[in-house]
């Protein structure tokens, strides 16, 4: 169903013009009226997030067990923990981030000061995905109430437990004159771009990601896209027994244990030289059969539409030749086994598009940049040589995933894996105009005089 709720819970078959434009005024005004720039007004919030994460724990869990089957244990690590986690930090960072940074000023202005002030955009604009259909919408959240916005969140229509957990609840937690939850899917998120935004922040697919662009370059309203892509890890002949079986559970607990491989950051394709494949591939079903042979262990497919879109990719013939292991599936419960390919065809889709699910690839080529590259080695000239001739968003060694819970360092994308980033002080600085503010005293006007006619006429320049 399309649909609308603001911050009532109750969903509208369509969302009313007049109404949303109603609402964009309400959080207009309010950004205006100067509230949500106080110290004060951020710290509750961020406060509130935090009790609504404690409250509503258990209306999370089975919020996610109900939109992706996540196990309420992965529901922890990867979404309400993490969020717990990044509260935490904007609040003990709060007052610091918030702080002008005092900059040099040249001698020849003395006396005077300058600094760069944090000042928010204004109203902003989030849309989320439904992957992480909590972890996802409220993150960017943080950066942006940190900051002091207002702000709109569309949450995924595809996670419908989740949309309606955080659209019925969050009103009761935060300022609902400030920070407007609206659910629905295309239609609605059309209309919220016909709007004339102060930043737009998006977590989607790269497709999207291009029409939410083109309709932000109207009002010159900056974007940052949180967009896809294909992953890929390189793993290195580790000669160490006891190093390769750690590479592998990372690996195959980094690519099925989140979501079921359904993450931006997931690992697509392992690039390993030929001779090492056989041992590794060994590894790999050994270590799948013990994590996940329990079904609960592993999340579903969100839906039957992407359900198919990933049998559609596995079926095609020249595909289905190269599976090594699993393939199998159940439309009933919307699992897909965890997959392992071996050089499928180049010119195949699983090759081209984004797999989002629980197939892995072996596979060496060049690839847009990428969201995330992963490798698996101890050698530091290997190290080296990826840093320097790779481009990525980021790029992690001997682990998968870990560098999005990194508070200090910036998760985004490159070129076609996103523009901008965000978590932790990147986050506020998403959210943030760093305004130069210059101050100058009316003393010692000798330098000012030598610019300025008629004395500049008497200078000889060459
Ligand atoms: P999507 O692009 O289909 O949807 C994203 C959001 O845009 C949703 O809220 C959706 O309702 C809205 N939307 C859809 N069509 C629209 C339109 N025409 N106009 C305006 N809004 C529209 O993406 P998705 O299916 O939700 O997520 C999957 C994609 O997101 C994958 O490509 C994945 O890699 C990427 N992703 C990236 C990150 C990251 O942090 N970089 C995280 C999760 C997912």
């Amino acid at each position: 169903k399309q649909g609308v709720v603001l911050g009532n819970g109750v969903v509208e078959e369509k969302m009313e013009l007049v109404e949303l434009e109603e609402h964009l005024q309400d959080v207009r005004e309010t950004f205006k009226s100067g509230k949500t720039r106080s110290f004060s007004w951020r710290r509750r919030q961020l406060e509130g997030l935090l009790e609504f994460l404690h409250d509503k724990e258990k209306d999370i869990f089975k919020a996610l067990k109900q939109d992706l089957g996540k196990h309420q244990v992965e529901a922890f690590r990867d979404e309400v923990g993490v969020l717990i986690k990044s509260v935490n930090f904007a609040l003990s960072n709060l007052k610091k981030w918030m702080s002008p940074q005092k900059v040099h000023v040249p001698l020849s202005f003395f006396p005077a000061s300058a600094e760069v002030l944090p000042e928010p955009l204004g109203v902003v604009l989030i849309f989320s995905s439904w992957n992480f259909p909590i972890g996802l919408a409220l993150e960017p959240l943080i950066g942006a109430i940190s900051a002091g916005n207002a702000m709109v969140l569309k949450t995924s229509e595809l996670a419908p437990a989740s949309s309606n957990l955080i659209a019925n609840s969050i009103p009761m937690y935060l300022d609902n004159k400030a920070v407007k939850v609206i659910e629905g899917g295309q239609n609605v998120g059309e209309q919220l771009l016909e709007h004339k935004w102060d930043k737009i922040f998006f977590t989607g697919s790269e497709r999207i990601g291009r029409i939410v662009m083109m309709k932000a370059a109207k009002h010159l309203t900056p974007v940052v896209l949180e967009l896809g892509g294909k992953c890929p890890a390189i793993v290195d002949n580790l000669s160490n027994l006891r190093d390769r079986k750690v590479a592998v559970r990372r690996i195959v607990g980094g690519k099925w244990g989140p979501c079921c491989g359904q993450a931006c950051i997931g690992i697509d394709y392992l690039l390993v030289e030929e001779k090492f494949a056989p041992i590794l591939i060994d590894l790999l079903k050994s270590t799948i059969k013990r994590f996940y042979v329990d079904s609960d262990n592993i999340s579903r497919i969100v839906n039957k539409q992407h359900f198919q879109r990933l049998c559609d990719l596995l079926n095609e013939p020249s595909v289905k030749s190269s599976i090594v292991f699993g393939g199998s599936s159940d439309y009933e419960t919307l699992k897909v086994e965890p997959t392992i390919l071996i050089n499928p065809p180049l010119e195949a889709l699983i090759m081209t598009e984004e797999i989002f699910g629980p197939l892995l690839i072996e596979f060496i080529t060049e690839r847009p940049k990428p969201l995330a590259i992963y490798a698996f080695t101890n050698d530091e000239n290997l190290k080296q040589r990826i840093i320097a001739e790779t481009s990525s968003g980021s790029i992690t060694f001997n682990d998968t995933m870990i560098q999005y819970v990194c508070d200090g360092l910036p998760f985004g994308g490159v070129g076609l894996s996103g523009i901008g980033n965000y978590h932790g002080k990147f986050s506020f600085d998403a959210f943030s105009h760093g305004k130069a503010v210059l101050r100058r005293s009316f003393l010692i006007e000798f330098v000012c005089r030598l610019s300025c006619p008629p004395l500049w006429t008497s200078i000889e320049y060459s």
